[in-house]
């Protein structure tokens, strides 16, 4: 072997170690995130938050009731979660709030303990592979067993542990298929992703959302609840009927200045540049920039 090529293995070899290391330094990483965050919300009613949508979960005597179910990275972490709340024996009913994987991968493990409640179109689109092209995401068909096996067109009831579940379908919000589940003795509402808690949401346009509809939406619902209810958001912290209207007065007022710019002749572009007031400012920080925001917003005025 000449030193030429004792060269090239050595820098093979220090490539590779480097390498290791960097997939050592990721897993822990990830370690780390995939555990959850338990808020009491009452006696019997835990929000859990992860990596992807917060879940809810009614516990009692009739068994669990669970609402979203987070990536699939996380059902390990989840499984050991129901170990406090009686253990997977006990889970009956998985409610997903829409078909995006981050409220619905793990049913891909958790289904065979279960039975996956969702809107009509929840199981028609997780059949077939969907794109979302804005995260650059495909989400493959999922298998039978993860699969909504209960589906609804409208509205559904549940009776169980001494509580009234209503899961009802608000239209053309978020996606096409959003079910917002009201938890009656406990006067608390989890919201899907219709309610990203301080920062400017996700609206799947390409999947029958669109903003001004989820904000009509989001008016009906503050209809119905009052100041002590406690707000479930799909993303962000455990909120208020207040969280609420100021997540509801962004969407009306963010939409009503790109509106504006639009009518004024403006192109998405120079929309952009421009930018919304700075009373938007702090709904920025969290997920979704300005720019992406305003393209969300744009999208759903020329769909109306
Ligand atoms: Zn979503």
């Amino acid at each position: 072997m000449d030193w030429k090529n004792l060269g090239l293995i050595k820098m093979l070899l220090i490539g590779l170690f480097l390498c290791l290391c960097s997939i050592a330094a990721a897993e822990k990483h990830h370690a780390k995130t995939h555990t959850f965050k338990t808020i009491p919300v009452t006696d019997n009613l835990w929000m859990l938050q992860g990596k992807g949508g917060n879940i809810a979960i009614l516990t009692g005597e009739q068994g669990i009731l669970m609402v979203d179910d987070d990536y699939k990275v996380m059902s390990d972490a989840l499984k050991k979660q129901i170990q406090h709340y009686g253990g997977l024996d006990k889970l009956t009913y998985i409610i997903n709030t829409h078909w995006h994987g981050d409220h619905t991968e793990g049913n891909l493990s958790l289904g065979n303990h279960a039975q996956i409640i969702a809107h009509d179109s929840v199981r028609s689109r997780l059949l077939s592979s969907q794109e979302i092209k804005l995260f650059n995401m495909v989400s493959e068909p999922y298998p039978e067993e993860a699969l909504p096996n209960v589906t609804y067109l409208q509205a559904m009831k549940l009776y169980m542990n001494g509580e009234e579940v209503s899961i009802v379908h608000y239209p053309g919000g978020h996606t096409d298929g959003d079910s917002i589940v009201f938890f009656k003795q406990a006067n608390v509402v989890h919201m899907g992703d219709h309610h990203f808690s301080g920062f400017f949401p996700f609206v799947d346009i390409e999947h029958g959302g669109n903003v001004l509809t989820m904000a009509a939406n989001v008016k009906l619902i503050l209809a119905i609840i009052d100041e002590q209810t406690k707000v479930i958001p799909g993303h962000g912290p455990l909120s208020t009927k207040a969280d609420l209207q100021d997540f509801y007065d962004m969407l009306l007022g963010t939409s009503a200045e790109v509106q504006k710019m639009s009518e004024q002749g403006l192109t998405l572009k120079q929309i952009q540049e421009k930018g919304l007031s700075d009373r938007w400012q702090s709904w920025t920080d969290g997920f979704l920039s300005t720019d992406v925001w305003i393209g969300i917003l744009y999208g759903s005025l020329q769909k109306k």
